[in-house]
């Protein structure tokens, strides 16, 4: 901290300086843009502590329990603060800042409240705090978040993504973040971030019909460049495996790199090693899917055969009548496969005897289920689409080339999914990404095949078969 602010917040702290006021008016910080949206060409920024002062770190003591009272009696705002702080509380975020936002009923050093009124500006639909100086130790001063966020009930009529989208908004001025799209003198372009980002979360033109997907992987960057957190090591496991699968209970299978044939042993992980299930044909596979409280597996081979579990012997198989090049099972017990037809690839889901297309997938080649539909695949040209759970369609992404996908659980805010892709590395492997929501995050390591376990760690398999999980992430 520099001589001059520690000064200048003894005397607001003392009520001597008509600072006191100024710093601590809540700013003007979001408004709804109807009109053209303005282009976002300056990357994600931090506030300064006035013009041409030093960046707002909100100090560890508080950036670490954020307690957050919110006073808002509107149900739907309520619930949007309610769900703004859970947005903070997702594994891509957390996995790698210091970060820590609760709701608390009392002792809070932020509150979210609604004025009931109109903002000066109308367009205005809610404004937070900046971080601000506060005495505490006594004789200390440190830097807290802002202490207030405020709603303008003259925007009730958005939805309730609208109104999270909102006060996530807010929530990212109390910890110190500017506009993405800002140019003020009181703020300054944060290291590492992409000077370009329309789906940020702290672009104040973002539209407030839309609703919050997910921190970016600039938004990323930012807060984990301002409040990193140091992520645990990859912990090497036992075996050589090939491709790897874990269903959403948490039941884990393989194929083992030993046999050196293209089809492969398929293994059973038991805890603290490989069981190996079947090492004879028809018990070999290229790729394999797990339905929740079945043990045997279904899977495909080199031969594009598919095999899946008895409906009555949960522990043997039965060759299914159609060819497939991958396959996959949600954990709501759908079953997918990528199949080969005249106009390119298609997704079939199985119901038991037949398989239906889904229609709106374009020529898949990898593929990776969720739940209650949530769905994701690779595109012969290694584009990454999403489906999210109860939508139709698909979510398209050409920003990155990918070659394997792995999800477990929730396609949305909440979900885990990562892929290898980008560029190959001089062993053969790939650069891991956690998927935000609307692009990709390097999470700064490499595989060959990816699995997520049901805590939403990922596990990869290298090229050479070694085998790693990263509980922190
Ligand atoms: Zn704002």
């Amino acid at each position: 901290m520099f001589k001059d602010d520690i000064k200048l917040a003894m005397a607001i702290e003392l009520g001597r300086n008509n600072l006191n006021q100024k710093n601590l008016t809540v700013e003007q910080l979001i408004s709804l843009r109807k009109k053209a949206v303005i282009p976002d060409v300056i990357g994600q920024r931090q506030l300064l502590n006035g013009s041409g002062g030093n960046p707002w770190f909100v100090n560890d003591q508080f950036i670490t329990n954020i307690e957050v009272k919110i006073n808002a009696t509107t149900p739907s705002w309520r619930s949007a603060a309610q769900l703004a702080i859970s947005n903070f509380n997702i594994s891509s975020l957390k996995s790698i800042t210091k970060i820590q936002i609760r709701e608390v009923s009392e002792g809070q050093n932020v509150t979210i409240t609604e004025t009931g009124t109109t903002n000066s500006n109308p367009e205005v639909i809610a404004d937070a705090q900046a971080p601000r100086y506060t005495l505490m130790p006594p004789g200390q001063y440190l830097v807290a978040p802002g202490s207030l966020v405020r709603i303008y009930n003259n925007h009730d009529y958005y939805t309730l993504e609208g109104k999270t989208l909102a006060i996530t908004h807010e929530l990212g001025h109390i910890i110190g973040l500017a506009h993405t799209n800002g140019f003020d003198s009181d703020e300054i372009q944060i290291a590492g971030t992409a000077i370009s980002d329309s789906f940020s979360y702290m672009n104040s033109s973002i539209s407030f019909n839309s609703s919050f997907e997910g921190f970016t992987n600039n938004d990323l960057i930012a807060l984990r460049t301002m409040y990193p957190k140091t992520v645990g090591n990859w912990e090497r496991l036992t075996g050589i495996i090939n491709n790897l699968v874990i269903s959403s209970d948490n039941v884990i299978y393989s194929t083992s790199l030993v046999n050196s044939s293209l089809d492969k042993d398929i293994q059973y992980w038991n805890g603290g090693g490989w069981d190996i299930v079947g090492n004879s044909y028809p018990n070999l596979a290229t790729k394999i899917a797990l339905l929740n409280g079945f043990t045997a597996p279904y899977y495909i081979n080199s031969l594009k055969e598919v095999y899946g579990p008895f409906q009555y012997n949960y522990a043997s198989t039965k060759k299914l009548g159609i060819e497939a090049v991958d396959i996959a099972v949600s954990g709501s017990s759908d079953v997918y496969i990528v199949s080969e037809s005249g106009n390119g690839n298609i997704i079939l889901q199985y119901n038991g005897s037949n398989w239906g297309q889904i229609y709106t997938a374009s020529n898949p080649i990898k593929i990776s289920a969720g739940v209650n539909g949530g769905l994701a695949y690779i595109d012969v040209n290694g584009y990454f689409h999403i489906r999210k759970e109860q939508y139709s369609s698909f979510f398209s992404s050409q920003s990155m080339v990918m070659k394997e996908i792995a999800m477990n659980g929730s396609a949305g805010v909440n979900g885990h999914i990562f892929a290898l892709g980008g560029n190959e590395n001089a062993s053969g492997d790939y650069q891991l990404f956690r998927w935000t929501g609307y692009d990709w995050y390097d999470i700064g390591t490499t595989g060959y095949n990816v699995a997520v376990d049901n805590q939403g760690h990922p596990w990869i398999a290298k090229k050479n078969g070694e085998l790693y999980r990263n509980q922190s992430l």
